[in-house]
């Protein structure tokens, strides 16, 4: 049943359906925080349409668009915004607008189509507006678009999964992820990995995106920049001691656990610009980073908390089953996930009920990108490479 790390993350995908266990119906948070973002799509649409003199024709995409309703709760309000500015600035014509759902192929994509009827018949009677849904069934660290072909790229909660498992994890024996029992080299392996992946990622939009289009990433970041720090990704350090009280049951082999990790990384905020900055393509508008609302309130007495603390743990870990179970069940089988995930409540009660005295390391971060112009000078000027030679002749001058 193990699978090798090269083969984990083709095993990707948040859990299909909308049963008991799906990203559908357990990822209402991921739904909230896009409403905490959605100023920064709205700001960043208005500046596209000023910048491209309200084109009649409008391609937008939302990258990792999983199953279920949130994808097209963004779309919704992406092709909202977009037609009430027309009608705004006195458009006598709305665009059409072309909405491309891009995730890996072995998505559930069927979930989400079979709501787009209703959500198209919702947006005709509100808005008005012609609008064409599609699927995009590809890695987003490729091409997925002819050239210079998009007007907005939306992503949320998915630039944190890496490509692949980094290399040079194999002395991270008793996690699944970077914690304080990790050796140093595996935050720069996953570092690494990380700015691969992220500059790949901005390279092949910089080819889809019509200059002066927009993308408006958001990640789950870290605050600190020391990632050794024990909370640094809560989620799975729990995880992981769930999989490692499993091996000492004799329920998981010690070698299942060694040899898996998650192809995830959260970075902060500085390693996100750095990136950006040095891949060259795209212009900084704003970055707004948004707490976790994770902290438990405590304001009840000790029976009641503790039934309500066990609630709460389950209901966390349904949320954390339903974006890691397709990826469990491929490395270690089946047969181990409630085991895993009954674990995972216990020892997430235990957390929350401590919660409130330990600082809380993650935050969600969002960027809003725009592609530079191509033809401006100042785009030449301001590639990393052309600022090295103006450097040189400047000294040599
Ligand atoms: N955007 C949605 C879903 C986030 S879940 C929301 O906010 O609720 C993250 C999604 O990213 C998953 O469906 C996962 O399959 C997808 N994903 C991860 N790596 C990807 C890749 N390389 N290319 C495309 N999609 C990817």
């Amino acid at each position: 049943m193990s699978s090798s790390r090269d083969s984990l993350v083709d095993a990707l995908s948040m859990k299909e359906g909308n049963g008991e266990h799906s990203y559908d119906t357990n990822s209402h948070y991921q739904r909230s925080v896009f409403s905490e973002i959605e100023h920064v799509v709205v700001e960043s649409i208005i500046e596209m349409l000023m910048n491209l003199d309200y084109p009649e024709y409008i391609k937008v995409t939302d990258l990792g668009c999983s199953s279920g309703r949130n994808t097209l709760f963004a779309m919704s309000e992406i092709v909202n915004t977009i037609i009430q500015s027309y009608h705004q600035k006195g458009r006598p014509n709305a665009p059409e607008i072309e909405c491309c759902l891009n995730d890996l192929p072995h998505n559930d994509f069927n979930t989400t189509f079979k709501l787009v009827p209703s959500f198209l018949e919702k947006l005709k009677m509100e808005v008005k507006g012609k609008c064409f849904v599609s699927g995009v069934p590809n890695s987003f660290y490729s091409r997925l678009f002819p050239s210079m072909s998009l007007h907005l790229a939306h992503s949320s909660f998915s630039l944190h999964w890496l490509s692949r498992v980094p290399d040079g994890l194999e002395n991270n024996n008793t996690s699944i992820h970077i914690n304080d029992t990790s050796p140093p080299d595996v935050y720069k392996s996953y570092l690494n990995q990380f700015k691969n992946d992220f500059s790949l990622f901005l390279r092949m939009r910089s080819e889809e995106i019509v200059p002066n289009g927009q993308m408006v990433l958001t990640f789950v970041g870290r605050k600190v920049s020391d990632p050794l720090s024990k909370n640094c990704f809560q989620v799975w350090s729990l995880l992981s001691d769930c999989i490692l009280d499993l091996v000492s049951e004799g329920i998981i082999k010690e070698s299942g656990m060694h040899s898996f990790s998650m192809p995830f990384y959260n970075p902060n905020e500085e390693e996100v610009r750095e990136v950006v900055i040095n891949e060259g393509s795209f212009k900084i508008n704003k970055i707004e980073t948004h707490d976790h609302i994770v902290p438990y309130k405590i304001e009840k007495d000790e029976e009641e908390l503790s039934l309500e603390l066990m609630e709460a743990g389950k209901e966390r870990a349904t949320g954390i089953r339903c974006i890691t179970e397709p990826l469990l069940v491929a490395h270690f089988g089946e047969t181990v996930i409630d085991q895993v995930f009954d674990k995972y409540a216990q020892y997430m009660a235990k957390y929350l009920s401590v919660s409130s005295r330990r600082p809380n390391m993650t935050l969600n971060i969002c960027f809003s990108l725009t592609r530079k112009n191509k033809d401006s000078l100042f785009f030449y000027v301001c590639q990393p490479d052309m600022i090295s030679k103006l450097w040189n002749s400047f000294i040599v001058f």
